[in-house]
């Protein structure tokens, strides 16, 4: 959305804290000065490997990907232990995205879609986010461990974007001012054996925390059913805030994902003005939660009927949807002990 004629690009100056950039991490910033946190989130690798080992049609891969960065942006401010879920239901051609986050650093993905649906969206060129998904919902699910409550949080997916979502997410929510821009694309290089695709993504968030928290107010979102000509009530926003979000809406997909570009110097090219400090970044790793004795437990809790019908040629074999591990057992491993 940067028009180059009156957003000229930042002069990037030489001596940036950190030149290269650093992929599979996310760096919290602070700008103090206007009372701003965020978090950028930079894939390489990780989520190379979640969506080359899924194989999924281009734009499915995509979308999983948009929805792996969000799940890391939100799930990596968790404290240890906590596992942070993202789910959307939907009923366009992709029917389920599931991502989950386990902290500190593991994250696995997964997508349910009609692959002739699908195909049919690509054909028509009308897979985007908001085509794909469809209308339903997205709910993220906070569990903080066994002695917290699970928070379920739910919004509703309405045609658009998973940015959208988010942004909903945190004006009802949360009602904190919130701003997340979301990018993923494949990144082709010259390799041996032809062009070598790989899958890069990125992403930023930032919020408004003032410690004033009647400058943090949100308008509503719709005035609802308010008798005509009521104005609806819709405090100005803070400056601080506007000025922060137009910096973070100009940031481009490429400048998300590009290799060469750190997160230092991609906070830094946008803050330079009111000053930014960035913190130590913690890294992400893809890495399927599930465990033998995890399938074992689930089968066990099935009915002997529903464990029966599982039965092919003498074993029951279980593949994790999200890692694709394949787990065997022989149908008497698995009988739930009587009494
Ligand atoms: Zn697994």
């Amino acid at each position: 959305m940067t028009d180059p004629a009156t957003n000229p690009r930042i002069e990037i100056p030489s001596r940036a804290p950190s030149a290269t950039a650093a992929d599979d991490i996310v760096m919290p910033f602070e700008v103090a000065t206007l009372d701003l946190r965020g978090r950028v989130v930079r894939l390489g690798p990780v989520v190379d490997q979640i969506l080359t080992r899924h194989a999924y049609p281009q734009p499915v891969a995509k979308l999983l990907g948009e929805a792996v960065v969000l799940t890391v942006m939100l799930g990596s401010a968790l404290k240890i232990d906590g596992r942070f879920i993202l789910q959307t239901q939907t009923d366009g051609p992709v029917r389920m995205l599931v991502v989950g986050f386990t902290a500190p650093d593991k994250v696995r993905a997964c997508a349910r879609f009609d692959k002739d649906l699908v195909a049919a969206a690509i054909a028509e060129g009308k897979a985007d986010a908001g085509a794909l998904l469809g209308k339903g919902h997205l709910a993220m699910t906070i569990d903080q461990g066994p002695d917290m409550n699970r928070y379920q949080g739910l919004v509703a997916l309405e045609g658009g974007s998973l940015e959208d979502a988010a942004h909903e997410y945190f004006h009802r929510s949360e009602q904190i001012p919130t701003q997340v821009r979301l990018a993923v694309a494949e990144e082709l290089r010259a390799g041996l054996g032809g062009a070598d695709h790989r899958w890069r993504a990125g992403g930023i968030l930032l919020q408004f925390l003032p410690k004033a928290p009647e400058r943090a107010r949100v308008a509503d979102l719709d005035p609802g059913d308010a008798p005509e000509g009521t104005v609806p009530h819709t405090p100005p926003e803070d400056d601080a805030w506007v000025e922060g979000r137009a910096l973070v809406s100009t940031v481009e997909d490429v400048e998300l994902i590009d290799p060469e570009l750190s997160s230092e110097r991609l906070v830094y090219r946008l803050f330079h003005e009111p000053g930014v400090r960035v913190f130590r970044s913690s890294e992400v790793r893809a890495e399927c939660s599930c465990s033998r004795a995890s399938v074992e437990a689930m089968l066990k809790s099935f009915s002997q009927d529903d464990r029966d019908h599982m039965v092919e040629d003498g074993k029951i074999s279980v593949t994790c949807e999200f890692c694709s591990a394949n787990y065997v057992f022989a149908p008497g491993e698995v009988e739930a002990k009587a009494g």
